[in-house]
Protein backbone atom coordinates (compact mmCIF):
# COMPACT_ATOMS: atom_id res chain seq x y z
CA UNK A 1 0.00 0.00 0.00
CA UNK A 2 1.89 3.41 -1.47
CA UNK A 3 1.13 6.66 1.16
CA UNK A 4 -1.31 8.98 0.23
CA UNK A 5 -1.04 12.33 1.14
CA UNK A 6 -2.74 13.62 4.49
CA UNK A 7 -5.45 16.55 3.36
CA UNK A 8 -7.57 17.61 5.28
CA UNK A 9 -11.27 19.47 3.54
CA UNK A 10 -12.02 22.07 6.32
CA UNK A 11 -15.67 21.73 6.53
CA UNK A 12 -16.55 18.75 4.91
CA UNK A 13 -20.48 19.07 4.68
CA UNK A 14 -20.22 22.38 3.56
CA UNK A 15 -21.42 22.62 -0.74
CA UNK A 16 -18.09 22.83 -1.48
CA UNK A 17 -16.64 20.68 0.88
CA UNK A 18 -19.10 17.49 0.20
CA UNK A 19 -18.42 18.19 -3.09
CA UNK A 20 -14.98 18.16 -2.46
CA UNK A 21 -14.73 15.12 -0.54
CA UNK A 22 -16.39 13.05 -3.64
CA UNK A 23 -14.28 14.74 -6.15
CA UNK A 24 -10.95 13.52 -4.39
CA UNK A 25 -12.57 10.15 -3.74
CA UNK A 26 -12.72 9.85 -7.37
CA UNK A 27 -9.64 11.34 -8.32
CA UNK A 28 -8.42 8.11 -5.63
CA UNK A 29 -7.79 9.70 -2.22
CA UNK A 30 -9.50 7.72 -0.42
CA UNK A 31 -8.41 8.39 3.12
CA UNK A 32 -9.39 12.03 3.92
CA UNK A 33 -8.31 12.84 7.03
CA UNK A 34 -10.67 14.70 9.48
CA UNK A 35 -13.63 13.82 7.63
CA UNK A 36 -17.11 13.96 8.75
CA UNK A 37 -18.19 12.87 11.35
CA UNK A 38 -14.31 13.18 12.69
CA UNK A 39 -13.97 16.84 11.84
CA UNK A 40 -12.99 18.86 14.69
CA UNK A 41 -14.94 22.18 15.72
CA UNK A 42 -13.26 24.68 13.87
CA UNK A 43 -15.04 27.07 16.54
CA UNK A 44 -13.21 25.90 19.26
CA UNK A 45 -9.37 26.90 18.96
CA UNK A 46 -7.78 23.85 21.09
CA UNK A 47 -9.79 21.29 18.99
CA UNK A 48 -8.35 22.48 16.00
CA UNK A 49 -4.87 22.47 16.90
CA UNK A 50 -5.17 19.65 18.88
CA UNK A 51 -6.58 17.95 15.64
CA UNK A 52 -3.56 19.86 13.08
CA UNK A 53 -0.87 18.40 16.11
CA UNK A 54 -1.59 14.96 15.99
CA UNK A 55 -2.67 14.77 12.23
CA UNK A 56 -0.55 17.48 10.55
CA UNK A 57 -2.37 17.49 6.93
CA UNK A 58 -0.16 17.91 4.48
CA UNK A 59 -2.71 19.40 2.23
CA UNK A 60 -5.71 21.66 3.47
CA UNK A 61 -9.07 22.97 1.54
CA UNK A 62 -10.74 25.78 3.78
CA UNK A 63 -13.89 25.74 2.48
CA UNK A 64 -15.44 26.21 5.82
CA UNK A 65 -17.41 28.80 7.63
CA UNK A 66 -20.86 29.73 7.38
CA UNK A 67 -22.46 31.30 4.39
CA UNK A 68 -26.25 32.17 2.99
CA UNK A 69 -28.20 33.74 1.02
CA UNK A 70 -29.21 37.77 0.78
CA UNK A 71 -31.72 37.26 3.45
CA UNK A 72 -29.54 34.79 6.00
CA UNK A 73 -26.61 37.43 5.47
CA UNK A 74 -29.13 40.71 6.54
CA UNK A 75 -30.21 39.09 9.75
CA UNK A 76 -27.20 37.21 10.99
CA UNK A 77 -24.27 39.58 10.10
CA UNK A 78 -22.66 39.48 12.82
CA UNK A 79 -22.86 35.53 13.36
CA UNK A 80 -21.62 35.16 9.77
CA UNK A 81 -19.16 37.50 10.09
CA UNK A 82 -17.63 35.69 13.82
CA UNK A 83 -17.73 32.66 12.31
CA UNK A 84 -15.79 32.90 9.34
CA UNK A 85 -13.28 35.15 11.59
CA UNK A 86 -12.64 32.35 13.90
CA UNK A 87 -12.57 29.71 11.17
CA UNK A 88 -9.57 31.74 9.44
CA UNK A 89 -8.10 32.46 12.57
CA UNK A 90 -8.09 28.95 13.92
CA UNK A 91 -7.00 26.76 10.93
CA UNK A 92 -4.77 29.05 8.75
CA UNK A 93 -2.00 29.49 11.71
CA UNK A 94 -2.46 26.05 12.88
CA UNK A 95 -1.56 24.59 9.11
CA UNK A 96 1.39 26.51 9.16
CA UNK A 97 1.84 26.06 13.04
CA UNK A 98 1.86 22.06 11.57
CA UNK A 99 3.61 22.00 8.40
CA UNK A 100 1.15 21.63 5.89
CA UNK A 101 2.83 22.05 2.18
CA UNK A 102 0.21 23.98 0.88
CA UNK A 103 -4.04 25.33 2.14
CA UNK A 104 -6.45 26.39 -0.87
CA UNK A 105 -8.29 28.85 1.34
CA UNK A 106 -12.01 29.60 -0.17
CA UNK A 107 -12.96 33.35 -0.90
CA UNK A 108 -16.49 34.47 -2.12
CA UNK A 109 -17.48 36.70 -5.07
CA UNK A 110 -18.87 39.17 -2.54
CA UNK A 111 -15.55 40.00 -1.33
CA UNK A 112 -15.29 42.05 -4.36
CA UNK A 113 -15.95 46.04 -4.41
CA UNK A 114 -20.27 46.46 -5.59
CA UNK A 115 -19.50 48.54 -8.53
CA UNK A 116 -16.17 47.34 -9.67
CA UNK A 117 -15.92 46.64 -13.57
CA UNK A 118 -17.39 43.76 -14.89
CA UNK A 119 -16.10 40.79 -15.32
CA UNK A 120 -14.69 41.17 -11.49
CA UNK A 121 -10.36 40.48 -11.47
CA UNK A 122 -8.48 40.51 -8.57
CA UNK A 123 -7.03 43.60 -8.77
CA UNK A 124 -10.04 45.00 -8.32
CA UNK A 125 -10.44 43.59 -4.29
CA UNK A 126 -10.44 46.63 -1.75
CA UNK A 127 -10.65 48.97 -4.37
CA UNK A 128 -14.37 50.04 -3.34
CA UNK A 129 -16.92 49.84 -0.84
CA UNK A 130 -18.67 46.51 -0.74
CA UNK A 131 -22.43 45.21 -1.29
CA UNK A 132 -23.69 45.84 2.25
CA UNK A 133 -26.15 43.46 2.31
CA UNK A 134 -23.00 41.34 2.70
CA UNK A 135 -20.31 43.62 3.94
CA UNK A 136 -19.59 41.71 7.30
CA UNK A 137 -19.51 37.97 5.79
CA UNK A 138 -17.14 39.80 2.72
CA UNK A 139 -14.92 41.35 5.78
CA UNK A 140 -14.04 38.23 7.11
CA UNK A 141 -13.60 36.28 4.25
CA UNK A 142 -11.54 39.27 3.22
CA UNK A 143 -9.25 38.60 6.40
CA UNK A 144 -9.05 35.24 5.71
CA UNK A 145 -7.34 35.68 2.13
CA UNK A 146 -5.36 38.63 3.65
CA UNK A 147 -4.36 35.95 6.52
CA UNK A 148 -3.24 33.93 3.59
CA UNK A 149 -0.96 36.44 1.83
CA UNK A 150 0.63 37.44 5.07
CA UNK A 151 1.59 33.53 5.91
CA UNK A 152 2.99 34.19 2.26
CA UNK A 153 5.09 37.55 3.03
CA UNK A 154 6.06 36.54 6.47
CA UNK A 155 7.19 32.91 5.99
CA UNK A 156 7.07 31.62 2.25
CA UNK A 157 3.88 29.51 3.20
CA UNK A 158 2.23 27.82 -0.34
CA UNK A 159 -0.87 29.40 0.85
CA UNK A 160 -3.62 30.40 -1.74
CA UNK A 161 -6.91 31.69 -1.89
CA UNK A 162 -9.72 30.95 -4.79
CA UNK A 163 -12.74 33.14 -5.42
CA UNK A 164 -15.96 30.83 -6.00
CA UNK A 165 -18.63 32.11 -8.10
CA UNK A 166 -22.30 31.81 -7.01
CA UNK A 167 -22.22 27.60 -6.44
CA UNK A 168 -24.94 25.33 -5.92
CA UNK A 169 -25.48 21.57 -6.54
CA UNK A 170 -26.71 18.02 -4.38
CA UNK A 171 -26.87 18.98 -1.08
CA UNK A 172 -27.45 22.48 -1.04
CA UNK A 173 -29.48 24.24 1.59
CA UNK A 174 -32.67 24.65 0.09
CA UNK A 175 -34.66 26.39 2.90
CA UNK A 176 -36.54 29.49 1.41
CA UNK A 177 -35.47 31.89 3.92
CA UNK A 178 -31.35 30.71 4.17
CA UNK A 179 -30.65 29.05 1.30
CA UNK A 180 -28.98 30.72 -2.33
CA UNK A 181 -31.38 31.82 -5.05
CA UNK A 182 -31.52 28.29 -6.82
CA UNK A 183 -32.17 26.11 -3.86
CA UNK A 184 -34.41 28.36 -2.80
CA UNK A 185 -36.42 29.21 -6.09
CA UNK A 186 -36.49 25.20 -6.82
CA UNK A 187 -38.00 24.42 -3.11
CA UNK A 188 -40.32 27.11 -3.66
CA UNK A 189 -41.37 26.34 -7.19
CA UNK A 190 -41.38 22.82 -6.32
CA UNK A 191 -44.30 23.88 -3.59
CA UNK A 192 -46.31 25.91 -5.58
CA UNK A 193 -46.72 22.84 -8.24
CA UNK A 194 -47.51 20.62 -5.97
CA UNK A 195 -50.35 22.34 -3.95
CA UNK A 196 -51.46 24.13 -7.82
CA UNK A 197 -50.53 27.68 -6.66
CA UNK A 198 -50.63 30.14 -10.22
CA UNK A 199 -47.88 32.18 -9.19
CA UNK A 200 -44.27 32.44 -7.43
CA UNK A 201 -42.75 35.22 -6.14
CA UNK A 202 -39.31 35.90 -6.62
CA UNK A 203 -37.38 38.16 -4.81
CA UNK A 204 -35.78 41.33 -6.15
CA UNK A 205 -36.44 42.53 -9.85
CA UNK A 206 -34.76 39.37 -11.54
CA UNK A 207 -32.48 41.84 -13.52
CA UNK A 208 -29.26 41.26 -11.07
CA UNK A 209 -26.67 38.73 -13.19
CA UNK A 210 -25.15 35.84 -11.49
CA UNK A 211 -21.91 33.42 -12.99
CA UNK A 212 -23.80 30.00 -11.46
CA UNK A 213 -21.26 27.60 -11.23
CA UNK A 214 -22.41 23.98 -9.83
CA UNK A 215 -19.99 22.87 -6.65
CA UNK A 216 -18.70 19.89 -8.40
CA UNK A 217 -17.06 21.71 -11.34
CA UNK A 218 -15.87 24.40 -8.10
CA UNK A 219 -14.36 21.63 -6.83
CA UNK A 220 -12.75 20.00 -9.39
CA UNK A 221 -10.89 23.32 -9.83
CA UNK A 222 -9.86 23.59 -6.49
CA UNK A 223 -8.05 20.22 -6.79
CA UNK A 224 -6.32 21.87 -10.11
CA UNK A 225 -5.51 25.10 -8.86
CA UNK A 226 -3.78 22.79 -5.36
CA UNK A 227 -1.70 21.01 -8.04
CA UNK A 228 -0.73 24.13 -10.06
CA UNK A 229 -1.35 27.72 -8.94
CA UNK A 230 1.05 28.83 -6.30
CA UNK A 231 0.83 32.82 -6.05
CA UNK A 232 -0.52 35.19 -3.36
CA UNK A 233 -2.78 36.87 -5.71
CA UNK A 234 -6.73 35.22 -4.91
CA UNK A 235 -7.53 33.64 -8.31
CA UNK A 236 -10.98 33.32 -9.74
CA UNK A 237 -13.32 30.30 -9.87
CA UNK A 238 -15.87 30.93 -12.69
CA UNK A 239 -18.19 29.69 -15.06
CA UNK A 240 -17.17 32.35 -17.37
CA UNK A 241 -20.84 33.11 -18.15
CA UNK A 242 -23.63 35.04 -16.23
CA UNK A 243 -27.65 35.09 -16.57
CA UNK A 244 -30.12 37.13 -15.11
CA UNK A 245 -32.59 35.95 -12.32
CA UNK A 246 -35.51 36.22 -14.35
CA UNK A 247 -33.80 33.74 -17.29
CA UNK A 248 -32.47 31.55 -14.02
CA UNK A 249 -35.84 31.36 -12.79
CA UNK A 250 -37.70 30.45 -15.85
CA UNK A 251 -34.38 27.24 -16.17
CA UNK A 252 -35.69 26.18 -12.49
CA UNK A 253 -39.35 26.50 -13.73
CA UNK A 254 -38.50 24.26 -16.43
CA UNK A 255 -36.52 21.78 -14.68
CA UNK A 256 -39.14 21.45 -11.89
CA UNK A 257 -41.98 21.53 -14.83
CA UNK A 258 -44.03 24.52 -13.04
CA UNK A 259 -45.87 26.41 -15.26
CA UNK A 260 -47.74 28.96 -13.49
CA UNK A 261 -46.88 33.50 -12.87
CA UNK A 262 -43.46 34.65 -11.51
CA UNK A 263 -44.10 37.08 -9.84
CA UNK A 264 -41.14 39.87 -8.65
CA UNK A 265 -40.91 41.17 -5.43
CA UNK A 266 -39.01 44.77 -6.00
CA UNK A 267 -39.41 45.18 -1.71
CA UNK A 268 -37.05 42.60 -1.74
CA UNK A 269 -33.36 43.33 -2.40
CA UNK A 270 -31.54 42.51 -5.29
CA UNK A 271 -27.72 43.02 -3.97
CA UNK A 272 -25.18 43.32 -6.16
CA UNK A 273 -26.39 44.21 -10.21
CA UNK A 274 -23.86 41.56 -11.59
CA UNK A 275 -21.48 39.27 -10.30
CA UNK A 276 -19.33 37.63 -13.11
CA UNK A 277 -16.08 36.20 -12.49
CA UNK A 278 -12.97 36.98 -14.82
CA UNK A 279 -11.81 33.35 -15.14
CA UNK A 280 -9.53 33.54 -17.76
CA UNK A 281 -6.42 32.74 -15.52
CA UNK A 282 -7.81 29.28 -14.24
CA UNK A 283 -8.63 28.58 -18.11
CA UNK A 284 -5.16 29.88 -19.01
CA UNK A 285 -3.92 26.99 -16.77
CA UNK A 286 -5.81 24.40 -18.34
CA UNK A 287 -9.20 24.37 -16.81
CA UNK A 288 -12.54 23.34 -18.22
CA UNK A 289 -15.84 23.35 -16.30
CA UNK A 290 -16.95 20.05 -17.03
CA UNK A 291 -20.65 20.11 -15.93
CA UNK A 292 -23.51 21.91 -18.44
CA UNK A 293 -25.66 24.27 -16.15
CA UNK A 294 -29.21 22.71 -17.11
CA UNK A 295 -27.72 19.20 -15.95
CA UNK A 296 -26.49 20.85 -13.06
CA UNK A 297 -30.19 22.34 -12.15
CA UNK A 298 -31.53 19.12 -12.95
CA UNK A 299 -28.91 16.66 -10.56
CA UNK A 300 -30.00 19.65 -7.95
CA UNK A 301 -33.70 19.28 -8.32
CA UNK A 302 -33.33 15.34 -8.59
CA UNK A 303 -30.89 15.65 -5.26
CA UNK A 304 -33.62 17.73 -3.69
CA UNK A 305 -36.87 15.17 -4.69
CA UNK A 306 -34.53 12.33 -2.96
CA UNK A 307 -34.13 14.24 0.46
CA UNK A 308 -37.44 16.28 -0.11
CA UNK A 309 -39.49 17.46 2.94
CA UNK A 310 -43.09 16.62 3.59
CA UNK A 311 -46.01 18.17 2.87
CA UNK A 312 -46.34 17.94 6.62
CA UNK A 313 -43.20 20.40 7.32
CA UNK A 314 -43.87 22.43 4.76
CA UNK A 315 -47.24 22.74 6.75
CA UNK A 316 -45.46 23.18 10.20
CA UNK A 317 -43.09 25.88 8.73
CA UNK A 318 -46.26 27.89 6.79
CA UNK A 319 -44.00 28.52 3.66
P1 LIG B 1 -26.03 36.83 -3.76
O1 LIG B 1 -25.26 36.58 -5.01
O2 LIG B 1 -25.16 36.95 -2.56
O3 LIG B 1 -26.95 38.00 -3.93
O4 LIG B 1 -26.83 35.50 -3.51
P2 LIG B 1 -28.33 34.99 -3.47
O5 LIG B 1 -28.31 33.62 -4.05
O6 LIG B 1 -28.88 35.10 -2.09
O7 LIG B 1 -29.22 35.95 -4.38
C1 LIG B 1 -29.00 36.16 -5.73
C2 LIG B 1 -30.08 37.04 -6.32
O8 LIG B 1 -31.30 36.28 -6.39
C3 LIG B 1 -30.42 38.32 -5.55
O9 LIG B 1 -30.64 39.34 -6.51
C4 LIG B 1 -31.74 37.97 -4.86
O10 LIG B 1 -32.54 39.10 -4.61
C5 LIG B 1 -32.38 37.05 -5.90
N1 LIG B 1 -33.42 36.15 -5.37
C6 LIG B 1 -34.66 35.99 -5.91
N2 LIG B 1 -35.40 35.13 -5.19
C7 LIG B 1 -34.59 34.70 -4.18
C8 LIG B 1 -34.78 33.77 -3.11
O11 LIG B 1 -35.83 33.18 -2.93
N3 LIG B 1 -33.72 33.56 -2.28
C9 LIG B 1 -32.52 34.20 -2.46
N4 LIG B 1 -31.51 33.94 -1.61
N5 LIG B 1 -32.31 35.11 -3.45
C10 LIG B 1 -33.33 35.34 -4.31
Amino acid sequence: MYNQPRIFVAGGNSLLGSALRRQLRLAGFEDLVGAPPHEPDLLNAEHVEDFFQSVRPEYVFLTAGPSGGIEENRRFPADLMLDNLLVAAHVIPAAFRHGARKLLNVASSCCYPKLAPQPLRSESLFTGPLEPTNAAYATAKLAGMTLCQAYREQYNAAFITAIPANLFGPGDDFHPESGHVIPALMRRMHKALRRGEESVTIWGSGEPRRDFLCAADAADACIFLMQQYDDAAPINIGSGVEISIAEMACAVAEIVGYHGRLIFDTTKPDGVPRKLLDASQLLELGWRPRVEFRAALESTYAWFRAHEVTEDAYAAEAI
